[in-house]
């Protein structure tokens, strides 16, 4: 990681000085993040029903893998996770994934000769975005059980403090792609429940190390707002994030918001409630990311905001809130709610 991904680096930059409220550091809007995890774990519904064929992470029969490297397409990775692959040997270094079919392996000549076999060229499933290269498909968990398996437990060589491995069945992946001439290349995917009246719009997102800082993580978060919001659902992400995940979203709603604030004309009258249904962003999302930004709100029925057209365009100015380097374009998206593929 680089040291402007670090999230300390990220908070040591933000001049947000000009009012007096004492507003939330990074620990303290992490911790925010990891609470309402916690008051929302009764309701968690990923855990119910392990995936066949796979070792959850604490049974019996799970390895905990040495794995340093991972060979995907063209590059060689460091890991930063350990995941539970089965039949895993303790001292296998390096793990080779084929990056179409996602399948894997230990040793480097049978990766090579499965490279010269697969006939593969892009992920199962139904494309639901094409711009330029970009492709992005969603498949179904249960449909394509082995490919989101290989799937969760590459992502867990990321993810530490995700558990990735639980149902893939339940949930639909968005798998983002880059297209060349060789194929379709995996860069990222973000996984979603099923259920579509649920406000997680998002359980797990892993951008592969070579991709990140090129604007595909907030591509992928605007993707699952974008979905959210032609259910008429109001949604956010799962809890806990990690730290690179948290501020991510962080910049990602405080840019959204100040978009939004921007073009109103009495930002000082608008109650969190109503930014809530503007951005579809769920509250205690909206509330963080204004605490984040220094904009002071206060009670009355509701929260109020209490800013100025100044405040907003000083805040817009900052590094943290800039515009994302990719944002989805409407006309080239072509995913359907369930009811209306019928
Ligand atoms: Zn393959």
């Amino acid at each position: 990681m680089d040291k402007e991904n670090r999230p300390g680096h990220h908070v040591k930059k933000l001049p947000l000085g000009d009012q007096g409220e004492k507003s939330l550091k990074l620990p303290d809007i992490l911790r925010a993040l990891n609470l309402i995890r916690i008051n929302k774990e009764s309701s968690a519904n990923v855990q119910e029903d392990p995936v066949e064929n796979i070792t959850e992470p604490g049974s019996k029969s799970a390895h905990t893998s040495k794995i340093r490297k991972l060979q995907i397409g063209r590059y060689e990775i460091e890991t930063t996770s350990s995941s539970p692959y089965p039949e895993l040997n303790d001292k296998v270094p390096i793990i080779y994934v084929c990056e179409f079919c996602l399948k894997y392996m230990y040793l480097r000549k049978s990766y090579s000769y499965h490279l010269f076999h697969c006939k593969k060229r892009r992920p199962p499933g139904s494309l639901v975005y094409r711009k330029d290269a970009i492709h992005i498909y969603e498949v179904d968990g249960n449909k394509e059980k082995l490919y989101c398996q290989c799937l969760c437990l590459m992502a867990k060589l990321f993810l530490k403090n995700k558990e990735t491995l639980y149902s893939p069945k339940l949930l639909f992946f968005y798998i983002l792609c880059l297209k060349d001439k060789d194929g379709e290349h995996l860069v990222g995917y973000f996984s979603r429940d099923k259920k579509s009246n649920s406000n997680v719009n998002l359980n797990c997102i892993l951008v592969l190390p070579p991709y990140m800082r090129k604007g595909y993580g907030k591509l992928l978060i605007a993707l699952s707002y974008e979905i959210s919001r032609k259910e008429g659902v109001i949604g956010g992400p799962q809890k806990p994030l990690s730290d690179v995940g948290s501020l991510c979203y962080l910049s990602y709603w405080g840019h959204i918001l100040l978009e939004w604030l921007r073009h109103h004309t009495s930002p000082d009258r608008i109650t969190i409630e109503e930014l809530s249904k503007a951005t579809g962003f769920v509250k205690e999302d909206v509330i963080l990311t204004l605490k984040f930004m220094k904009i002071r709100t206060y009670y009355t029925d509701d929260h109020i905001l209490y800013t100025t057209p100044t405040i907003i365009e000083n805040r817009r100015r900052h590094a943290n809130f800039k515009k994302p380097k990719l944002s989805i374009q409407k006309k080239c998206l072509v995913w359907k709610t369930a009811t209306s593929r019928k």
